[in-house]
Formats: structure tokens, C-alpha cells, sequence
């Protein structure tokens, strides 16, 4: 039987846990859990491989990447960093651009809904795009400040001029400008602002 604890950890961004301050080894492993939609996690302890479910309620707005240390009730303690697959998806009507990554002219679009993952976009024509095709697409968050948003997508799904799309890197290295859209998108999600298109 798996047993939620609640005390076993703590807080996000490598705040210390509550249990031993580390391995006996000095060696700090780390696992990757996902936010199951009831907003749990499972943690399977690399060591003594007892299983747990740990409620994760107070990371679902963090920004960014959630990393929390774990100590198990063997004492083996690990880093965990916390993925969130049900992403709360915001509908919207923000204009704007894309074109295929490898060129070609640029098609106007209509952004219908955001998440922190990706988009889904009305294209201004349909244009046939192949799974997997990466595309730039930019456009303004319609919130008070209008912040301009330059993300890489790969397209995962098209319905006629609807296309849906994920974020995925613009390169091997986050640039600051990238990183300070992550932000905004992750604020504009949180926000009461740029409702008015639903
Ligand atoms: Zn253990």
C-alpha cells in the first residue's frame, strides 16, 4: 500500500527536507515524478524502492522547474524534480505570426489558447503542416503590458487552419529573451488578464 506523507518534505528549489540532511555517501541522486491530476506524485525511493504518493498542491502555480528534496524513511535522501503534466490551458484571442522554421513567408494567426507547454492557433490560411514540423510563431499577450512572445513550436496536431503546437527549445541554450517569455507566459497564465477573448 503506498501512504501519502505529507512531512517527509518540503518546500520547492532545493529547500532542506526534513529528514537526514543527506546520503551517507555524499551523493545526491535525482528522479524525475509528474504531477499526477489530482495533483500527487509518486516517488519510488532509488534505494530501498518503497513507493509513496506526495501531495504536490503547492507547486502547481511555482514557476518554472519544481525541484524538492525527498528523505525517504530509510534515510536515503534524493532530489526530485517535479514535472506538471496537466497544464491548465487558458483560452484567449492574441494575433500574430508564424512560419515554417526552415523558412518560408510568414502567415498571419490568431492564438486561441495558451498553456505553458504550447499553443493552439487559427492560421490566417491553411497551410498542410506535417507532425513533429518545427515553427516560429510570435505574437503580444493580450494583458496590460502586451509582452512580445518568440517561441519555437513543434506541431503537434492541425484541424483545417487550427493548428496545435508545443514549445520546444529555439537552441541548444535558453537565451534571456527566451527564458523572459517562460516568464510572462507563466504570469499571463496566473493572471485575470487577457480574458476578454473567450
Ligand atoms: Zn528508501
Amino acid at each position: 500500500m503506498e501512504k501519502t506523507d505529507k512531512r517527509k518534505f518540503s518546500g520547492g528549489n532545493g529547500a532542506p527536507a526534513t529528514g537526514p540532511a543527506a546520503c551517507c555517501d555524499g551523493l545526491i541522486e535525482t528522479a524525475v515524478v509528474t504531477m499526477a491530476p489530482d495533483k500527487t506524485a509518486r516517488l519510488i525511493c532509488p534505494r530501498c524502492e518503497s513507493s509513496m504518493r506526495i501531495d504536490c498542491e503547492e507547486f502547481q502555480g511555482a514557476d518554472g522547474q519544481v525541484q524538492i528534496r525527498h528523505a525517504c524513511a530509510c534515510g536515503h535522501a534524493y532530489l526530485l524534480f517535479l514535472e506538471r503534466r496537466r497544464e491548465p490551458r487558458k483560452p484567449a484571442r492574441m494575433f500574430g505570426v508564424w512560419a515554417r522554421a526552415s523558412g518560408g513567408p510568414k502567415r498571419s494567426m490568431i492564438v486561441r489558447d495558451i498553456s505553458r507547454r504550447g499553443i493552439r492557433f487559427e492560421s490566417e490560411i491553411r497551410v498542410p503542416l506535417s507532425p513533429d514540423e518545427p515553427i516560429i510563431v510570435a505574437f503580444y499577450l493580450n494583458n496590460g503590458q502586451r509582452v512580445p512572445v518568440r517561441k519555437k513550436l513543434r506541431v503537434r496536431g492541425a484541424d483545417g487552419a487550427m493548428v496545435r503546437g508545443e514549445f520546444i527549445p529555439m537552441g541548444p541554450m535558453a537565451t534571456e529573451t527566451e527564458r523572459a517569455c517562460d516568464r510572462a507566459i507563466a504570469h499571463f497564465l496566473l493572471s485575470d488578464e487577457g480574458n476578454e477573448g473567450r
